[in-house]
């Protein structure tokens, strides 16, 4: 039993094929998906495929690399968005300094907002960064992140960071990029995470696993990305499938896998 904790089923690559891609999870025992939220525009859209299947959740939010030229998502209308038993974490939020130059200061006023939605409505975040690390540390801390906790989703960052992010009470997620043979640093981070404080995920349609490198991803495809991270620790690809499912029922649903 596996779960993939990020995945964007709304997009045209998935969507299209949305039966197929759930009959193939189901095959490689992957039962369950989040699938997350980008733009305030494609989130009804997103919130459909939740409420139409009862092994897939959503989260509510607009990615940090989403320019919105002045019509900026506020505060209660994340909350708003939210309030959905479908909804089960706020994002993917965060900072991306990699895709976007010049004024940033946008990007950390609404992951701030992002943040104190989740404070209000209660909800685990899921937190991208890219480029980022140190202001997206400083202000999970400065808005009391920690109270709500959450996931540093398709981590690539350093151990430090992922420690750093661990003691404010996050997870970490691993993605097929930890599969790929270059990923000598991320290799050694999916080593040292505590086992009941991961999480595996897709983030497809894209980056996916060796051995489909370079295709189209899919959440069936999370199977490798545990089967590697079971590779680096000497475990059971069962015990880590366990461990990761585990993490994700307790995190976002408050419950134990059924
Ligand atoms: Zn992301
Ligand atoms: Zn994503």
């Amino acid at each position: 039993m596996l779960v993939d904790s990020h995945c964007h089923l709304d997009f045209p690559e998935l969507n299209g094929d949305l039966a197929g891609v759930l009959s193939r999870m189901s095959d490689n025992g992957v039962t369950h998906a989040l699938t997350i939220s980008t733009t305030l525009e494609t989130f009804p859209a997103v919130r459909r495929v939740a409420h139409a299947h009862p092994n897939v959740w959503c989260s509510a939010g607009v990615h940090p690399d989403e320019r919105r030229d002045g019509r900026e998502v506020a505060e209660d209308e994340l909350v708003a968005m939210a309030s959905d038993e479908r909804v089960v974490a706020i994002g993917e939020t965060g900072l991306d300094y990699f895709r976007v130059d010049g004024d940033t200061e946008w990007q950390r006023e609404r992951f701030r907002t992002h943040i104190r939605a989740a404070r209000r409505v209660g909800k685990p975040l899921v937190i991208h960064t890219r480029n980022a690390a140190e202001d997206t540390l400083r202000l999970m801390a400065e808005e009391g992140a920690g109270e709500v906790g959450g996931v540093m989703h398709c981590f690539t960052e350093t151990w430090e960071v992922a420690e750093a992010a661990l003691a404010l009470g996050f997870h970490i997620s691993f993605s097929g990029i930890v599969t790929f043979k270059n990923a000598v640093a991320l290799k050694d981070v999916a080593r040292r995470v505590p086992l009941d404080r991961m999480l595996v995920e897709t983030d497809s349609p894209y980056l996916a696993p060796v051995p489909h490198r370079g295709q189209t991803n899919q959440p069936a495809y999370v199977r490798h990305v545990a089967e590697e991270v079971a590779r680096l620790r000497g475990a059971a690809l069962d015990d880590v499938a366990a461990a990761t499912t585990a993490n994700f029922f307790r995190l976002f649903t408050g419950a134990r896998p059924a």
